[in-house]
């Protein structure tokens, strides 16, 4: 790894976990029913434009795809799930997805 990519790596690591930390903070406030309700306006809808989200199911890696901007969004793991398919089953995925 070059210097300057082991800096960036550094950096963005650092952006993350001071946001992380900050959000955190704010969960830990939010009583249970607050985050009951939350869950229930936002679960399977787009963090982006709001609309809902189709499920797909793929060797049992589960992408949430937009109805409507067409973001794909993933759960926690599936990112490591998706890095893991051979050269064969990533163009497969990536097929699912093409208009
Ligand atoms: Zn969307």
């Amino acid at each position: 790894m070059k210097p300057s990519e082991r800096e960036e790596e550094y950096f963005a690591r650092m952006e993350y976990e001071k946001k992380k930390k900050l959000e955190e903070e704010k969960h830990k406030k939010l009583a249970g029913a607050d985050k009951q309700k939350q869950k229930e306006l936002h679960y399977m809808m787009c963090p982006k434009c709001g609309m809902e989200l189709i499920e797909i199911d793929y060797k049992g890696i589960k992408i949430d795809k937009c109805s409507e901007c067409e973001g794909v969004w993933l759960d926690a793991g599936e990112l490591e799930q998706i890095i893991g398919l051979d050269k064969g089953g990533l163009d497969k995925f990536f097929s699912i997805f093409k208009k």
